[in-house]
């Protein structure tokens, strides 16, 4: 079986992987040059001229992307290697906020998450408890809310510091949207399977895992050196035809014919292609909804900001940050500290601006200033700021998402196909295998 793959995104490469794994004769297209998509490795320079490998975003992964984690060591790249695992913790630079005690490291989750709770650092015990008692009210109802709810209404018992100390921050990294827009079912499925579900190795559900090398060598060059030459950098596909019982995919100055076809770039050239396909037929009705469901969703930017300053260090590898709109960023990492030999990342920092508004510029300027103010780093010069204004879609609340399934022989596969997660890396790598399957069963 033929199966053509447009996209290689990790959602495209988990499934061309996938279903060369299941025995099909694969063909995996990228418009570009790299692989990754939006989670892939971006060369740079700094500002002393040495050359060092950035990303397109700063990145993180917990111990509940099992399908994910497990991609990797199937492809040969040893997750323990590659990623620093803590245990759950939301430092401020001043040592409070949530920290799980390291007596408490290795309890079954969710005790580790109980155990940081109750020794959070400057939180009244009225508030400790506030929360602790929220959680328990949503382990009762199964994780399970109205679908019409947001994170705002969801928590409204809780305390203001238990609001702008972990939901707010664990909101705005996990869904890219603040509280009071987010979406509390998809926020609930996040908590259920970080706080409940099961870990990979010996990393607990909920551990931090922050890469220790460029996004690439995650799995995006381990997945194009097993696929090999069925990988087409550099090729986009301009046009997709139905040619039953199969499909037909061109480019410039070529076109060829597959039995199956795994759409899986990501949700706006998505739309234009499937809605190409389609005129005012009725048996094309299905393609026609499916683009327009697509063409609905909203989109979410973040902005990395990457600054250098020789011996520039943070109190931890990742520290969360008083965030307001002059002082933009909810997270700083330390990237020298998580690739200790790597001589080009020490005194590189990255900073995080999830759901960020505004343009590069300004939000540069405002970054390097809450660096000078928040963690004493006055001589941080920038390297390079990635603004991508359609980072994640908008996971908001009772959100229509596309199905997996367009039309017979035709699959679509990313990280904003309806499913349980919000836009992650995971929720890709779910998609592309589960697209895989089906397209090979
Ligand atoms: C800045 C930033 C930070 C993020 N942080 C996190 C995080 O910390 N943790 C987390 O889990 N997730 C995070 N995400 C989300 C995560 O990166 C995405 O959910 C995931 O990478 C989406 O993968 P995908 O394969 O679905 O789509 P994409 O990565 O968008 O891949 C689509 C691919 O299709 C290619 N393509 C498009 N059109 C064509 C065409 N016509 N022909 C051929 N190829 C084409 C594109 O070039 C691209 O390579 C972040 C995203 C961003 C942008």
């Amino acid at each position: 079986m033929r199966i053509g793959i447009v996209g290689a995104g990790w959602a495209g490469l988990a499934a061309a992987v996938e279903a060369m794994d299941l025995g099909a004769d694969v063909t995996l297209f990228e418009a570009t040059r790299t692989p990754g998509g939006r989670a892939r490795a971006l060369p740079a320079t700094r500002p002393d001229g040495v050359p060092l490998r950035l990303d397109n975003g700063q990145h993180i992964l917990i111990g509940a992307y099992r399908e994910t984690l497990g991609l990797m060591q199937r492809l040969g790249v040893a997750p323990e290697q590659v990623l620093l695992g803590t245990p759950l913790s939301l430092p401020y630079p001043d040592g409070s906020g949530l920290q799980t005690p390291a007596w408490a490291a290795r309890w079954p989750a969710p005790l580790d998450a109980v155990a940081a709770i109750l020794t959070a650092r400057g939180w009244r015990w009225s508030e400790r408890l506030a929360l602790v008692r929220a959680s328990l009210g949503w382990q009762l109802s199964g994780f399970v809310c109205p679908p019409s709810l947001t994170v705002g209404e969801l928590c409204r018992t809780l305390p203001a510091r238990v609001m702008d100390e972990l939901i707010e921050p664990l909101c705005v990294s996990a869904l890219n949207l603040p509280a009071a827009q987010a979406s509390a079912q998809v926020f609930l499925t996040v908590m259920r399977d970080a706080l409940f579900g099961q870990g990979f190795g010996r990393w607990s559900a909920s551990a931090l895992l922050l890469p220790r090398e460029d996004l690439g060598a995650l799995l995006p060059d381990a997945a194009c050196h097993r696929l090999g030459t069925r990988v087409r950098l550099g090729t986009r596909v301009t046009a997709l035809q139905g040619n039953a019982p199969g499909w037909t995919l061109a480019g410039d100055g070529w076109s060829e014919d597959f039995d199956r076809v795994i759409w899986s770039t990501a949700a706006s050239p998505a739309a234009v292609a499937i809605g190409a396909t389609t005129d005012a037929n009725p048996q094309d009705a299905a393609r026609r909804d499916w683009a327009s469901t697509t063409r609905q969703l909203d989109f979410t930017a973040i902005t990395t900001v990457y600054a250098w300053a020789p011996g520039a260090r943070l109190p931890a590898p990742m520290l969360a940050l008083h965030n307001r709109p002059d002082a933009p960023a909810q997270f700083a990492f330390d990237r020298g500290q998580l690739r200790p030999d790597d001589p080009s990342t020490q005194g590189v920092l990255a900073f995080v601006i999830s759901a960020s508004k505004g343009e590069r510029d300004e939000l540069q300027q405002r970054v390097l200033a809450q660096a000078a103010e928040q963690l004493g780093l006055s001589n941080l010069q920038a390297i390079q700021t990635v603004v991508e204004k359609r980072a994640t879609f908008a996971c908001t609340p009772g959100l229509r998402r596309p199905a997996a399934v367009i039309a017979p022989g035709l699959w679509a596969a990313g990280d904003y196909i309806d499913g349980p997660y919000p836009a992650t890396i995971e929720g890709a790598v779910r998609s592309g295998l589960a697209a895989a399957r089906a397209a090979c069963a």
